[in-house]
């Protein structure tokens, strides 16, 4: 732990000073333009992946990049969407998924993996269209399509289950969102981004302005 706090240290000695006006101004208020919806994993890093800097990106990260459908239980990344967008106003909304995802292996390997890990196993339940789906369109896959897959389609049903809350649905409706289903692979620094109207996950280079819901997301 004494490399994190030497971390810290060095923010308050060499970085805090160098951007304190920054700082100063983001004390009284926030305005992030995009929200970023990520898995946990540590490789996967959203202000270096986007090169945005503090005040930028509003983040959620958790297992799997999941999206719970809406409940009026509570949950925290239904509170979070729900402020993103009735709060901070925010007009872009991502949900990013990347290779190699420690989540998505676990649901491949099934039961034998997830055995000692009930929460995780119930957590993983938000993914289960997206295994079943993929085990009926790629059934003689290898371990490695298959995975790859997984990851692209867990993408989209969380995608779906977004749309399921009332706030992401009324803010489309209004053309006041836009929402975007990205894989990250992490072995070659490239990112796809989910173009609807093709029906394909592209280049983001190609599309960077592909709209994973078709006719909602025209933003002026
Ligand atoms: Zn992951």
């Amino acid at each position: 732990m004494d490399h994190i706090i030497d971390g810290v240290l060095r923010f308050q000695r060499d970085v805090y000073p160098n951007r304190e006006a920054l700082f100063q101004e983001l004390s009284l208020a926030q305005t992030p333009t995009m929200m970023f919806i990520g898995c946990s994993d540590s490789r996967v890093v959203p202000e270096l992946l986007t090169q945005q800097g503090p005040g930028e990106l509003f983040v959620v990260r958790n297992a799997g990049n999941i999206v719970p459908p809406y409940s009026p239980q509570p949950g925290g990344v239904t509170a979070s969407i729900e402020y993103a967008i009735a709060v901070l106003g925010i007009p872009d909304i991502v949900i990013c998924g990347h290779s190699n995802c420690g989540a998505m292996t676990a649901i491949q390997k099934g039961a034998e993996r997830l055995e000692s890990l009930p929460a995780v196993a119930r957590w993983l339940h938000y993914a289960d269209v997206a295994r079943d789906a993929v085990a009926l369109e790629y059934p003689g896959a290898s371990e490695k399509d298959y995975l790859d897959a997984l990851v692209h389609e867990n993408v989209l049903v969380q995608l779906d289950n977004m749309l399921t809350h009332p706030t992401v649905a009324k803010a489309l409706e209004a053309k006041q969102l836009r929402v975007h289903g990205w894989v990250y692979d992490m072995s070659s620094g490239t990112v796809e981004t989910y173009d609807a109207n093709a029906h394909a996950f592209v280049p983001i280079g190609s599309a960077p302005f592909a709209s994973a819901t078709p006719g909602k997301t025209q933003l002026p």
